[in-house]
């Protein structure tokens, strides 16, 4: 059953006493419960699509299978490949003024996490924090968005059945007012993924009880197009990055700056990939989302006034469908300039000097990531060393996401900590310094110990 608001001290109280006992320290629990994982996902991989093809209407399988399904498939199989290593303490150098003695690193876990995941990648960005957190050996609630609601039940079900209720509770029910609550009490670390607004206050909340959090915020993750580019493929890979899940993805191109030269044949491409990708009625498509609600639809569909619409710019509300839309000369003081678009949406800057530009980047919140289309080494060297971002990506978008040797995450604005691979495992660890050596006499030095006297040093 899902927590209740009335229940979340006496859960976290549970949660307490299980990690204190020791029930989720050995390697032989963490592989089952990790194993359990595993087995929810393969036997119920057609109830776990099917709910995020109903909560992010009409999304093709394909895409729901990649991000959602096999992403975590493969997390979960790589954890429990790693789990072994990871575990293991790592002997370091011991300096000749202490030694001899043993010195190394301890991951151990850090106690009672508390995880909390969005609607637009509801599965994933639930479920992969969950893995680092039973892999580093934690007890956790786990609140799943209530935006996303068929995955949200289905999941907190499939989880509950799954999983050991006794270390990991499930909350799917609950809004904002029970993440106030929950950020109310004291957790021995918080995982948030969502907005960056709502990630101020569960930092602060943290803040009082001295808890470390890990916040995955969004932001507006920038394109740079240079002259020196090959149109077609640019234009391929930009709609791809910007009208996957309907452009409801944290890391998706946000907005395009390109040089002026080209605008107009980038736009022409972008025409002819957007029919390519979804036909000459993306409505009709199978292989374009839908917008998770009403208010989304509305707020997106109102900044259509803020520019010219090039390619686009249908909405039917009570399909919850926005057209991929492209729009060029977009009002300075338009939010699709300011706030975080998260919608097909993509406007387009046409600019003379890109490194300039990009050097206004520095005065503006850093993003998740940016993006820069060109062959020219010196232009890409440049523009990474005037930005900042989680993440930069040479003539492709998005996917980082999927290398888990790569951190993942945002810098300033876009967020605290980064996590994937092996690192969500030492994201949820406390790695804990340990020395050692015996009480052998022999090893007793006595130089150390005072009256610090010069003949002691003679001796
Ligand atoms: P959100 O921050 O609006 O909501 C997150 C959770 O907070 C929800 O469960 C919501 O009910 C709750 N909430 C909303 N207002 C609250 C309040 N005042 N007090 C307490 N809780 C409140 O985010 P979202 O709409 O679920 O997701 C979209 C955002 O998440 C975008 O900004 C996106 O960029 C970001 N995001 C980031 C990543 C990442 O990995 N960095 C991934 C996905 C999404």
């Amino acid at each position: 059953m899902s927590v209740k608001l009335e229940q979340v001290a006496a859960t976290l109280g549970r949660l307490r006493d299980v990690f204190h006992s020791g029930h989720t320290l050995s390697y032989e629990y963490r592989l089952t419960q990790l194993k359990a994982i595993e087995r929810m996902f393969v036997e119920n991989q057609e109830a776990i699509v099917g709910a995020v093809q109903k909560d992010l209407g009409k999304k093709h399988p394909f895409e729901a299978h990649c991000t959602e399904y096999a992403l975590v498939l493969a997390d979960v199989r790589h954890t429990m490949n790693k789990l072994k290593k990871w575990m293991k303490p790592q002997s370091v150098y011991s300096p000749v003024a202490i030694q001899p003695v043993s010195s190394y690193v301890s991951k151990e876990p850090l106690g009672v996490c508390l995880i909390m995941s969005p609607w637009n990648y509801p599965v994933n960005l639930a479920i992969v924090p969950l893995i680092g957190a039973i892999a580093a050996g934690n007890t956790a609630l786990l609140k799943l968005s209530r935006h996303s609601a068929n995955v949200a039940t289905t999941l907190g079900e499939l989880c509950i059945k799954y999983l050991d209720s006794q270390a990991v509770a499930i909350e799917y029910e609950g809004g904002a007012s029970m993440i106030t609550e929950l950020i109310k009490h004291k957790w021995d670390h918080v995982f948030f993924t969502g907005s960056v607004s709502v990630g101020r206050i569960v930092y602060e909340a943290a803040a009082k009880h001295l808890t470390p959090v890990v916040l995955e915020l969004g932001g507006k993750n920038p394109v740079f197009i240079d002259r020196k580019v090959h149109i077609p493929t640019v234009a391929r890979r930009l709609a791809w990055g910007k009208f996957f899940n309907a452009g409801q993805t944290c890391v998706g191109v946000d907005h395009v700056y390109v040089h002026k030269d080209i605008e107009q044949e980038l736009i022409a491409e972008l025409k002819k990939a957007v029919t390519q990708f979804y036909g000459e009625n993306p409505q009709t498509s199978s292989s374009f989302a839908r917008i998770i609600s009403n208010h989304h639809v509305k707020r997106l569909a109102k900044t259509f006034a803020d520019g010219e619409v090039v390619i686009g710019g249908q909405v039917d509300e009570k399909d919850a469908y926005i057209a991929p839309t492209v729009i060029r000369n977009v009002r300075a003081d338009s939010e699709l300039l300011s706030d975080e678009i998260f919608g097909p949406i993509m406007p387009i800057i046409a600019v003379d000097d890109l490194i300039a530009t990009a050097s206004e980047q520095r005065h503006k919140p850093s993003p998740l990531a940016t993006y820069v289309f060109s062959d020219d080494d010196e232009v890409v060297a440049s523009i990474q060393a005037k930005t900042r971002s989680g993440a930069f990506l040479v003539n492709e978008c998005l996917i980082h996401f999927t290398n888990s040797n790569l951190p993942f995450g945002g810098v300033g604005e876009s967020g605290i900590g980064k996590y994937h691979g092996a690192i969500t495992f030492d994201i949820f660890s406390n790695a804990r310094a340990v020395v050692a050596r015996s009480t052998n006499k022999i090893l007793d030095v006595p130089l150390r110990y005072p009256p610090y006297e010069s003949e002691k040093f003679m001796d």
